[in-house]
């Protein structure tokens, strides 16, 4: 299935097509149409299925450059996965003028992330515990946040990060969009998509 036959803005369409992404891989073909409706999704994808690309999709087309201001965030496990992240989000990206794409994540330093945070920025990829900080110390505002990822939801659950995550998700609006990707469904990720999600879509590839 071909990208084209979606919805997309056509900056990203033309990225797409001079990257290499010539056909949707099976997660982005069954998560896009549904992403890009607005609905809440939980998508069952491992590192490799191009599930960055599928939320990064859905999460650039959604966004409005002109506004500047935090108006969709992804968080990871890692550092590494977020930086990961971050990058392929760029490159998705090569098409919008000026978007601005910030990481935050802990083992770095918390001052030069705040002045960072003070330029302002469209996208925050990050680790739970220093985005719980932030939102503690006020120095990240999501009210204007309309599109919320857990990218690796499992992980972040085994590496103790629910108490973060609801304290971060519980700053962000009611309205906004929810989407979750994990490799294995334990109950946890059950209960923890039963309390922030919204009448989700599930997909399984
Ligand atoms: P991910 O599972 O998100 O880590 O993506 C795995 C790799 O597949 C990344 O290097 C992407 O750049 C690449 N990729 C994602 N979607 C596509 C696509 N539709 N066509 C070709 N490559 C892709």
């Amino acid at each position: 299935l071909a990208f084209s036959s979606l919805s997309l803005k056509e900056e990203l369409v033309k990225n797409l097509s001079s990257l290499g992404y010539e056909k949707m891989t099976p997660i982005q073909a069954k998560t896009l149409p549904e992403l890009l409706k607005g609905k809440d999704v939980i998508g069952e994808a491992k590192t490799g299925s191009g599930k960055t690309a599928a939320f990064g999709l859905a999460l650039l087309n959604k966004l409005d450059v002109k506004k500047f201001r935090i108006q969709s965030m992804v968080i990871c496990p890692t550092r590494e996965l977020a930086d990961q992240v971050a990058k392929e989000l760029r490159k998705l990206a090569r098409g919008i003028h000026n978007i601005k794409i910030l990481t935050l994540c802990g083992g770095t330093p918390f001052g030069p992330q705040i002045g960072s945070l003070e330029h302002g920025a469209h996208v925050i990829v990050g680790t739970p515990g220093r985005l719980e900080e932030h939102v503690i110390k006020g120095t990240l505002q999501l009210e204007h946040l309309n599109l919320l990822v857990l990218d690796e939801a499992d992980r972040m659950l085994e590496m103790g990060f629910q108490a973060a995550l609801d304290n971060i998700v519980g700053r962000t609006p009611l309205d906004r969009q929810t989407l979750l990707f994990s490799a294995t469904f334990p109950d946890q990720i059950q209960s923890i998509s039963e309390s922030i999600m919204t009448d989700p879509v599930m997909v399984k590839i």
